[in-house]
């Protein structure tokens, strides 16, 4: 047995080659390839397809994107069937991978800072954005719609995945309309279920497109709600969240100055900075169906800090609570540095933080729920928008400080009670999704399922674990290597 001196550091729980050795292209695509499980039992009772996107070219003709954020969507479906799954995958044919596979080079610009070969000359004044449909991924009626936040759709066959092509949701949006990447499902608050989302529209005045889309039966990705605000300041606005009666966001206290962008210095985001002394806000706009319909949306002082992604939020009598991963400063990569060698102590960490918005007052007081680095949190999506008792989430394998994302956390959100599923030392978790128990009352009951990225293997494994206990169900390691991804979901059979 050995004991660690206090006065040591912990050793990393994990090597820097093994997590870097994700950062690949994606060189094959696959069809509906049969699957077995290398350890444990895939449920027979696990029936529907888990959709996942995230960057899959990460280098062309020998030159790195400058953050993973500027790779190509590259869409994995696994589809779970009688027991059995299938993989599938799949890049999607945007415009501008069509014309960079054709060219063997970079020919757009990148939002995170990838630029045109050629340097600050090649790239001055070329503002063009390139739609890399990379960030989330979500059925909406007969479509597979791939989601980028600063353009529209692509729509996708959801059983073949080729790419229909890029979707204006039949006249719903006009042709490079923002339209989130963070859509929210509403099971059914007013009867039925719903897409919730929205488009920004930044500037010195802000304003967002608020649209809800029916999901179910022949009405299915019909438009039925559509409302438009206007607040002032600049917005960076990535996610946000949904309770029976509102839209919650929150604009972060960011400033934007685009200088460097349009002349070729850095990429857009890379022109994001915290704004000293500024003051972050949140936007409560009312919904349409909800009983504030018709309000004007409430705005409210923030605590500091940085989100991009929410958890969830419900109401109480007068508050409304929301749920967040908070880092202290936004988080950027800057445009001297290799997104490979991040020294992730240098960054802050993701913390769960919980806001009670009292709508009385306008106060806000604040809960720490966690104190260990998370980021990618979900509750059971028959929870979404009301007081949830469990959260899912993935987490660093240190109890404290940054590190890759390692582990998957179940949080007991009325105990703190936490159980932990470790992938470390090899192994780097991504997104996990909570699938419930098809029929189960238990808000706990059903799947976890996650891709890992294997260091040992330098490829893929689907995690199948227990909701309630995180006990491992079955591991399917895949002929596939996918880079570390951003965000997917569950589409019941
Ligand atoms: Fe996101």
């Amino acid at each position: 047995m050995t004991v660690a001196s206090s006065s040591a550091a912990p050793a990393p729980s994990y090597d820097r080659a093994d997590w870097a050795s994700s950062f690949r292209n994606v060189g094959v695509e696959l069809d509906g390839v049969p699957l077995t499980a290398a350890r444990g039992t895939i449920p027979a009772e696990l029936r529907g397809t888990l959709y996942r996107n995230g960057p899959g070219r990460l280098e062309r003709g020998g030159q790195w994107v400058h953050h993973p954020f500027d790779g190509d969507g590259m869409i994995t479906a696994l589809r779970f069937e009688a027991g059995g799954a299938q993989l599938r995958n799949r890049f999607v044919r945007t415009e501008g991978w069509q014309a960079e596979e054709q060219a063997g080079k970079f020919v757009y610009r990148g939002v995170f800072g990838t630029q045109k070969p050629g340097g600050v000359a090649a790239n001055a004044f070329d503002v063009r954005l390139k739609n890399i449909a990379n960030t989330h991924v979500v059925r909406l009626g007969d479509q597979l719609l791939a989601l980028w936040e600063a353009a529209e759709p692509h729509a996708l066959d959801p059983d073949t995945l080729e790419t229909r092509g890029i979707s204006l949701l039949g006249g719903v949006l006009k042709p490079g309309e923002a339209f989130s990447a963070h859509p929210r499902f509403d099971p059914g608050h007013h009867g039925v279920p719903r897409m919730v989302t929205f488009g920004v529209k930044a500037g010195p005045r802000s304003s967002v497109r608020l649209m809800e889309f029916a999901t179910e039966g022949p009405e299915a990705g019909t438009l039925l709600s559509d409302s438009s605000h206007t607040f002032p300041g600049f917005a960076f606005l990535h996610d946000f969240a949904i309770t029976p009666n509102w839209a919650v966001f929150l604009q972060n206290a960011v400033s934007f100055n685009p200088l460097p962008f349009v002349l070729g210095q850095k990429g857009a985001a890379q022109c994001l900075r915290s704004k000293p002394g500024g003051q972050a806000r949140f936007w409560l706009i009312p919904r349409d169906c909800g009983a504030h319909a018709g309000e004007a949306p409430r705005v409210i002082d923030a605590p500091d800090g940085f989100v991009f992604h929410h958890l969830n939020a419900w109401e109480e009598a007068e508050a409304v609570v929301v749920e967040s991963v908070y880092y202290s400063d936004f988080p950027g990569i800057g445009p001297d540095q290799d997104f490979r060698a991040i020294d992730f102590d240098l960054l802050p960490e993701g913390l769960l933080e919980q806001c009670r918005i009292d709508l009385a007052t306008g106060s806000v007081s604040t809960t720490r729920l966690s104190e260990r680095c998370c980021e990618f949190g979900m509750v059971n999506p028959e929870r979404e928008g009301l007081a949830a008792r469990y959260a899912w989430m993935a987490v660093a394998e240190c109890e404290t400080g940054n590190d890759p994302l390692q582990a998957i956390k179940k949080l007991d959100l009325t105990t703190g009670e936490r159980t932990v599923w470790s992938a470390a030392p090899r192994g780097f978790v991504s997104e996990p999704v909570m699938v419930p128990r098809p029929g189960a009352a238990e808000e706990d009951s059903g799947w976890v399922l996650c891709l890992v990225w294997n260091g040992a293997r330098c490829a893929s494994d689907l995690v199948i674990l227990d909701a309630a206990d995180l006990h491992e169900v079955a591991v399917l390691e895949l002929p596939l290597a996918i880079p570390h991804g951003l965000h997917g979901s569950w589409v019941q059979a």
